[in-house]
């Protein structure tokens, strides 16, 4: 069981993870924020029975609210990020305060504005739920600062009060906040586990052969790398039969972890390694043309022949194919074909696909 907490991730797990809060409440925040428009809308009827008439001077200061709500709900709709859209809906919410200090301003009686504030305190607890901790702490604290602004030309009928009701609020908010935020990141750690289960061959730690899956669309093509050049190798560890016949399974398989960390060791973390099959191993190489992954297929090739697996000294083969636009399936049988060149020409080899014929280099 993973026991680490928020501040034991990386940079961009951490990011990771606040992207992954926003967007399992990001839905929850839109409607949050309508209803609190709405209901801000609806405080007009309040504003009339206080004022005893229909109160068109606080009429615009009400509706106003739908300009930077319809800029909210754009956003919302078009922007992911969460490092945009928490501040945006906490501006949005920190709005409706102004809008409401406004209104508030215009009434001839502001007994229900201490009220009205600590109501807003609410929508800040649901708020919080989608933003890092960070983001409802400065979110949150900035009510603050409006009560302190707003006092300057509403003039509440007692600051201090308005202080010490709202403080207590923004403090225990935020420590609901940093207690509710413990539970997710052990909600995302086990999601994250899960994932890794689906994709993750559990002997070599490598993926496993739905991460091509994930990574193409229904006709095979890999979208994400439609723009750039990509190769394939396709390498097999040669006689490994006679390694799991002389040394036993286990030892076959330490031999294969040992295979996987070296090419973990030696591949850019762009690049894929997946187990195809039993020792067979897919690489893709984004960005790589067919001249470069031959130079690395060979130094994997000679680094995997120079290295110590602690059973036996292993060879491999290794087959070449550049990517072509469409179906990967295309690309592999490619590279099948050119590895199996390599097993016939002697093995402990590397062989590229070339269209017409299939050329051993070494
Ligand atoms: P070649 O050089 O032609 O590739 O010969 P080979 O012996 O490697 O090829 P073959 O396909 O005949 O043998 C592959 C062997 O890999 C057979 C199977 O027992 C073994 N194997 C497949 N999966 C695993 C595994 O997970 N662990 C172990 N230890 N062996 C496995
Ligand atoms: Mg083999
Ligand atoms: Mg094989």
């Amino acid at each position: 069981m993973d026991k680490r907490s928020l501040k034991d991730f990386s940079k961009e797990e951490r990011r990771d993870f606040y992207q992954y809060k926003y967007e399992y409440y990001a839905v929850f925040m839109v409607r949050l924020i309508t209803v609190s428009v709405i209901a801000y809308l609806f405080f007009f009827v309040t504003d009339c029975l206080i004022v005893g008439r229909f109160n068109h001077e606080t009429l615009l200061s009400r509706i106003i609210i739908v300009l930077p709500f319809s800029v909210y709900l754009w956003l919302s709709k078009n922007v992911k990020d969460y490092r945009v859209m928490v501040p945006i809906t906490y501006l949005m919410i920190h709005m409706i305060i102004w809008c409401t200090d406004w209104a508030t301003y215009l009434l001839p009686d502001r007994k229900f504005a201490m009220a009205g504030m600590i109501v807003m305190n609410l929508i800040f607890v649901c708020a919080g739920f989608g933003s890092p901790l960070w983001g409802s702490i400065i979110g949150h604290a900035f009510v603050l600062v409006d009560i302190g602004v707003a006092d300057l030309f509403i003039h509440y009928d007692d600051l201090t009060m308005m202080y010490l009701f709202n403080l207590p609020c923004v403090v225990a908010v935020c420590a609901m906040h940093k207690m509710m935020q413990r539970v997710h990141v052990e909600q995302y750690i086990v999601r994250k586990q899960l994932e890794n289960l689906v994709v993750q061959d559990q002997l070599t730690k490598v993926n496993n052969r739905n991460k091509l899956k994930e990574l193409s669309n229904i006709r095979g093509e890999l979208v994400a790398f439609s723009d750039i050049p990509l190769s394939m190798l396709l390498l097999d560890i040669d006689y490994f039969k006679q390694v799991n016949d002389e040394y036993g399974h286990e030892a076959g398989d330490v031999v294969l972890v040992h295979l996987a960390k070296v090419l973990k060791e030696t591949l850019r973390i762009t690049d894929y390694v997946i187990r195809w099959g039993g020792e067979e191993f897919l690489i893709i190489l984004p960005g790589c043309v067919v001249e470069q992954a031959e130079v690395l297929a060979e130094k994997i090739r000679k680094k995997v022949e120079e290295s110590d697996s602690g059973i036996c000294p292993i060879t491999i083969s290794v087959g070449v194919a550049q990517h072509e636009p469409g179906d990967y399936h295309i690309t592999i049988k490619n590279a099948d074909e050119a590895l199996y060149t390599a097993k016939r020409n002697g093995r402990n080899q590397v062989a590229v696909y070339k269209k017409m014929n299939v050329q051993a280099i070494s």
